[in-house]
């Protein structure tokens, strides 16, 4: 933890020291991605067939209505944070549009999305790592390896014990191989930070100074009166949950992707002590389906674009746009820049101008860092508070702190 902090500093400073000249870097920072995205499919695999073997249906099913409702009502709140601080610090108020023109992928409609959830080709949903896909096969594997090893019939029982151990043993290689690319964390999000950073510069910044500023703030406030509160609510204990998940904060702020950030954050939850049973269910669904960061993202970009136009929101039109800003989050992939393309589809859903994603488009490596960490942190909140509600029930009591770096 501590060495992925110093890793992050000292990419700072000598990425705000050296600029572009950085760059040689940056396939040391490739390096680290690549390894993370590497593991994430047979990672959400095998942990989500043994989450579902680790715990009884009736367990599952709670987990699942909880965090389920969870997602909806933070990402609907972190819509309305969002639109709030944009009316707020008002960006883009007496800009100018700058007539660029942009492809707007066509918005898919709610029914579509979810349709798309369920593969027509296995092999290709994996080739291609559509989360929510793959998520969907590892469940339903999950949940018919369960009944086979509840069978009555020995043959069935059999295969079903394999099976399970084959994904046991399928997890501890996968977890493995985790171990000895985090031991590479500190270079990689050194070798990112100072790339980025050296690259971006920070006079950026200033052009956009309030949007930017807008999405700190958002963010912070998304922090405090959700995510610490509910943390607090469900007595959580709050210097345990964020020294766990300190590394895959800092993962998520350097890589702008929640999802190369998952095999780490599923390390952290185990350092935070939330079961494995919760964990391991939840945040591979998370890093599909929960982005509360770029909810606060369209927020601000929606009135940043009313305000270049100088349109007066009603309340019908807010409504409008937590609603198509939280459907849009749904479907926002856990990438760098996807906010941008949810951003695209939330205005030409709501009917305001599309240039304003051309007009960030500059400051989005800024932003796309901290929206990302209010994503991943939205998923291990959600871990963590869901876990601590199922305490009641669970037979084990929390896990030994790990020592596990
Ligand atoms: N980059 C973000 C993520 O990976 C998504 C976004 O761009 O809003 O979570």
């Amino acid at each position: 933890m501590l060495k992925i902090t110093v890793g992050f500093l000292l990419g700072i400073i000598v990425g705000l020291a050296f600029g572009p000249s950085t760059q040689f870097l940056s396939p040391f920072g490739d390096l680290f991605l690549r390894l993370l995205q590497m593991i994430i499919v047979p990672l959400i695999i095998f942990t989500l067939i043994s989450a579902v073997n680790s715990s009884n249906p009736k367990e599952f099913g709670r987990v699942g209505v909880k965090i389920f409702i969870y997602y909806m009502l933070t990402t609907a709140v972190a819509m309305l944070v969002g639109v709030i601080v944009g009316g707020w610090f008002n960006p883009g108020v007496g800009m100018e549009l700058t007539g660029e023109h942009i492809d707007v992928p066509e918005a898919p409609s709610l029914i579509d999305t979810l349709l798309a959830i369920v593969p027509t080709n296995i092999f290709q949903s994996i080739v291609n790592g559509d989360i929510l896909s793959i998520v969907f096969i590892a469940l339903i594997a999950g949940f018919v390896i369960v009944s086979m090893r509840h069978s009555a019939e020995e043959k069935i029982n059999d295969w079903g014990n394999t099976l399970y151990n084959l994904t046991q043993a399928g997890s501890e290689v996968t977890f493995r191989i985790l171990n000895g690319i985090l031991q590479y964390a500190p270079i990689g999000i050194f070798a990112i930070s100072a790339s980025k950073i050296g690259e971006q510069g920070l006079d950026v910044l200033y052009s956009l100074v309030r949007y930017v500023g807008a999405s700190y703030i958002g963010v912070a406030i998304q922090f405090i009166f959700v995510y610490l509160l509910l943390l607090m609510l469900f007595k959580v204990q709050i210097k345990r949950f964020f020294k766990g998940v300190w590394g895959a904060l800092i993962t998520a702020f350097a890589t702008s992707s929640s999802l190369a950030t998952l095999p780490v954050a599923i390390r952290a939850a185990e350092k935070a002590g939330i079961r494995e049973s919760v964990s391991k269910f939840t945040l591979p669904l998370g890093a599909a389906v929960n982005s509360d960061g770029s909810a606060i993202h369209y927020g601000i970009g929606a009135i940043f674009a009313a305000n270049v136009v100088g349109l007066d929101l009603t309340f019908a039109s807010i409504l409008a746009i937590v609603l198509a800003g939280t459907i849009a989050s749904i479907g926002t992939a856990g990438v760098p820049g996807a906010g941008l393309i949810g951003l695209s589809i939330v205005l030409t859903e709501v009917g305001l101008p599309l240039e304003i994603v051309a007009l960030t488009a500059g400051v989005n490596v800024i932003t796309d860092m901290i929206f990302t960490t209010c994503n991943v942190t939205g998923d291990l909140v959600g871990a963590a508070v869901v876990d601590k509600s199922e305490e009641k029930y669970a037979i084990s009591s929390y896990p030994e702190e790990s020592n596990l770096a």
